[in-house]
């Protein structure tokens, strides 16, 4: 979060914690009124001067958490009891990922081994969460 900080605005904000605020608006305003994560980050880009890779990083990983947590949320609320961590198939994937992964399932309600209740871990991750009334059964076919 310190990036957004120090990442010089072309709105000029009396000070960063407005900067802040005003960054933290402007993405749940555009994820509220469903833009597209492509649309997000050139509005990003365009509003406080991020380059392009920058700009889609933090739309990416914007939208993610959006997506992840109101899927973790909804779960939650139509009764799951377990979940678990999806791995992203992009080479690379972090230690704290593999940990989650490695887990397998677990109580909806518990914190993966990383902290986190849902994906994502961390700015750029493709990883998923998958949400059951059951652990499927482990028991393998003859
Ligand atoms: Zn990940």
């Amino acid at each position: 979060m310190d990036f957004w900080i120090r990442q010089t605005s072309t709105a000029s904000p009396a000070e960063p914690g407005e900067l802040l605020c005003w960054f933290m608006a402007t993405l749940t305003n555009a994820i509220a009124d469903k833009l597209t994560y492509r649309q997000i980050a050139a509005l990003v880009e365009r509003e406080y001067g991020y380059n392009r890779i920058r700009a889609e990083l933090i739309a990416h990983t914007e939208v993610a958490l959006a997506t992840s947590r109101g899927n973790y949320a909804h779960s939650v609320l139509i009764g799951m009891k377990v979940k678990k961590w999806l791995l992203s198939n992009d080479p690379g994937v972090c230690s704290a990922c593999q940990e989650n992964a490695a887990q397998g399932w677990i109580p909806i309600l518990q914190l993966f081994a990383s902290g986190v209740q849902a994906p994502s871990q961390h700015a750029g991750c493709r990883c998923d969460a998958v949400y059951l009334l059951n652990a499927p059964n482990r028991t393998k076919a003859p």
